[in-house]
């Protein structure tokens, strides 16, 4: 047994007690306990003269002397004082500590300490209250960065300090390093070593640099390599072999010519399909580039083949789209198709499940929710997963294990809305092949967009009726602040600050439900609804489906609108705060009208008097939405705009996680350019060696990172 696992109660100082306490943190072993990395670190080396400091609200580092003997007082029953005063060149200091009594030989006359703690001002004495503190001592130089743990109940910081430097003394320099050292070097990374003694304790700012990047690009090394080996693990099933010859039967349906990217989709869909090994593919294009046809492709190749195909989609609504789109062009192909939601009625759900593990019927489409928990198919042939929106591998991880339970597995074809520039998808996609729909269909009319202020106020109310008078609809999206901590299937609205900052004289924002009142008063004779976060996901639908079936003319909504709502008769959106939303958001808002015959538009009102108003970023961004129609344009504008920080997260999920998987340090965004090096690293590498055979360390890493066992890698 590596002396890394070995369990942390043989450690010098953890007990049974602290065991259990660290066990709450998931901390069981030594190496649990060596990377349980420090959440920040308190920069005590800049030693401050009582005298100089101004700000009292936070904590700084002083070297005192005592001066006084500390004295201990009782104040009341179970509540005792100690008090000293010790003094640097610029005065003096009296201590306090609370019920400690202990500490009273801890401070001998004359002897200087580093305390750490906020500085009182009391007249021209100064006070500290219950400070940190370190004896100076000849030949041991202090630390400047102290680390500062997460605690839970039963852990002090000096605690864990002590038992991880308890750890890394046990372990010395005897941790095998997991990167081959090649790879290493090539990417001028530390020792493993050297990483884990300066996260926890960093000899300097360097030093916590340097142990911070090696331990980012062993995170995403290792993640990389995990993807990778989870689609040669997918690839490695059986699948059936599908004839993908010939398509003419659908596209003799079709009143339309495929573009060339959707062709080049359908390609690379009957390539993976007739293989015999199951497909792993993601299309990635922009709202309206036709991705569905590509599903339909696929459904085809599968039936024609004797196999049944399950379309899941996110929300009900988009099912019973989809449902309304697809069916008849199945039905006159001879195929069977039916809608599988949870409104449906218990019989017809039963009835819809018996059919297809009977394998009477050849196509379901219908919600995530419901098909991913057990439903039985007689001839499994293909998945296809509309994400729309959503990042992320979880649920699809989720779906492929299940999968791997039956002998032969179905194709899995994933679909998403988000342009995304290729690196990016690379990495958050790592597990799928990927196709990029790059290419928008012919004659599609663009949706003018406008940016006006406050003052066109009157003539966008007209604008609006005439619209509505014409049997037109409208969609009306405003931020709301309190969206922001929404979880779940929507896009959270990322209120976008200039440097972090929100601008203080900013216009009062338009909240849904109080904004809708106000456009009722002044509209009174159209239908006005609203929609946001907090409602019932119940709620929204019904809201939604009115609005879709016309009897709503204006919707008024936060960001909630589901992406890929297919409304064609809305011809009309009016962003408010428009300043406020990111490219890649304006961009999805305005993918919500010009969907039909009608001619749209898309009116993106600021909230400032004029455009000078608004920061730089907020006018290039409404002037790139007033000038660039392209998603993927957009996208690459958006990523060097705000950094790919900002511009992944608010696809409204954390960027910490992905595939199912936490990091400890590194931020796909933040990090992302040693993201960069560790995939192509983990690439070469697996092309050497898929297996990983040669690097067992690295491996079990891997199955750590995606808590696999073993076995199950295999
Ligand atoms: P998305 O990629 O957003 O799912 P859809 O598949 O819903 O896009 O397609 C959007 C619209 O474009 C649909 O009305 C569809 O019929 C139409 N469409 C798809 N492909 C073409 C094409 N090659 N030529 C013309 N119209 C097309
Ligand atoms: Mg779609």
């Amino acid at each position: 047994m590596a002396i890394t696992d070995l369990p942390v109660t043989k450690l010098y100082g953890v007990g049974a007690a602290k065991a259990a306490a660290y066990a709450k943190q998931g901390i069981y072993t030594v190496r649990d306990m060596l990377y349980d990395f420090p959440r920040a670190y308190e920069n005590r080396g800049n030693i401050e003269l009582l005298g100089e400091i101004t700000d009292h609200e936070i904590k700084h580092a002083v070297i005192l002397t005592v001066a006084t003997e500390p004295k201990i007082s009782r104040i009341r029953r179970g509540m005792s004082l100690i008090k000293f005063r010790a003094y640097d060149d610029s005065g003096t200091a009296e201590l306090t500590f609370f019920n400690q009594d202990y500490l009273k030989d801890k401070f001998p006359l004359g002897e200087s300490f580093r305390f750490w703690g906020k500085v009182e001002r009391v007249g021209r004495r100064f006070a500290m209250s219950s400070p940190a503190f370190e004896p100076i001592l000849e030949g041991s130089p202090l630390a400047d960065l102290l680390p500062v743990y997460r605690l839970s109940e039963g852990l002090t910081q000096k605690q864990i300090t002590a038992n991880v430097a308890a750890a890394a003394s046990l372990c010395g320099a005897e941790i095998p390093d997991i990167l081959p050292n090649d790879i290493r070097l090539r990417n001028r990374l530390c020792t493993l070593n050297y990483a884990l003694r300066n996260i926890h304790r960093p000899e300097d700012f360097s030093g916590l640099a340097a142990a911070k990047r090696r331990l980012i690009f062993d995170e995403f090394f290792v993640f990389a390599l995990g993807l990778s080996l989870s689609r040669r693990r997918a690839e490695r099933g059986i699948a059936p072999a599908c004839d993908c010859r010939d398509l003419s039967p659908l596209l003799a349906l079709l009143p339309y010519e495929l573009t060339g990217a959707q062709k080049r989709a359908i390609n690379d869909i009957a390539r993976d399909m007739k293989k015999g090994v199951p497909m792993n593919r993601i299309l990635v294009g922009d709202v309206g580039c036709g991705k569905t046809v590509c599903a339909a492709a696929a459904i085809y190749f599968a039936v024609k083949s004797g196999r049944q195909a399950a379309l899941m989609v996110p929300t009900e609504i988009l099912a019973r789209q989809h449902y309304a789109e697809l069916s008849e062009m199945f039905s006159s192909l001879g195929f069977s198709c039916e809608l599988l939601i949870g409104a449906q009625t218990p019989k017809k759900k039963e009835k819809t499940k018996a059919a297809l593990a009977s394998g009477e019927l050849d196509i379901v489409i219908g919600t995530q929710a419901l098909l991913s928990e057990g439903v039985d198919f007689a001839r499994p042939g293909l998945v296809v997963t509309d994400e729309q929106h959503r990042f992320g591998v979880s649920q699809r991880a989720a779906l492929s294990d299940k999968n791997a339970q039956n002998k032969t597995r179905a194709h899995m074809l994933v679909m998403s809305a988000t342009p995304i520039p290729r690196t990016l998808a690379l990495a958050l996609y790592g597990d799928l092949e990927l196709t990029v729909i790059d290419e928008m269909p012919p004659g599609r009319r663009r949706v003018d967009t406008y940016a006006v202020d406050e003052s066109f106020r009157p003539r966008l109310d007209g604008f609006i009726e005439k619209n509505v008078a014409d049997g037109g609809q409208v969609y009306i999206v405003c931020p709301a602040v309190e969206e922001k901590e929404e979880a779940g299937d929507e896009v959270s609205l990322d209120l976008l600050t200039e440097n972090g900052v929100m601008q203080d004289n900013s216009p009062p924002l338009k909240a849904a439900v109080a904004y809708c009142d106000e456009i009722r008063a002044k509209f009174p004779n159209i239908t006005v609804e609203f929609l946001h976060g907090k409602m019932k996901s119940a709620d929204k639908e019904k809201v939604m489906a009115r609005f879709a079936e016309g009897k709503t003319q204006i919707l008024v909504s936060t960001t909630v609108i589901e992406v890929g709502v297919n409304v064609p008769n809305a011809c009309l959106m009016i962003v408010e705060n428009a300043e406020r939303f990111g490219l890649s958001q304006l961009h999805q808002l305005r993918g919500r009208v010009g969907r039909g015959k009608r001619k749209s538009y898309c009116v993106l009102v600021y909230g400032g008097d004029d455009l000078e108003n608004c920061t730089e970023n907020a006018k290039l961004r409404l002037t790139t939405m007033r000038e660039c129609y392209d998603g993927f344009a957009i996208a690459e504008r958006d990523l060097s705009m705000r950094g790919p920080g900002d511009f992944l997260r608010s696809g409204g999920e954390s960027i910490r996680q992905s595939g199912g998987v936490k990091f400890r340090l590194a931020d796909m965004c933040d990090d992302a350019g040693i993201l960069a090096s560790a995939f192509a690293e983990a690439k070469a590498l697996t092309e050497e060696d898929p297996t990983l055979s040669s690097y067992p360390e690295l491996l079990s890493s891997v199955n750590a990172m995606f808590e696999l066992d073993e076995s199950t890698m295999n």
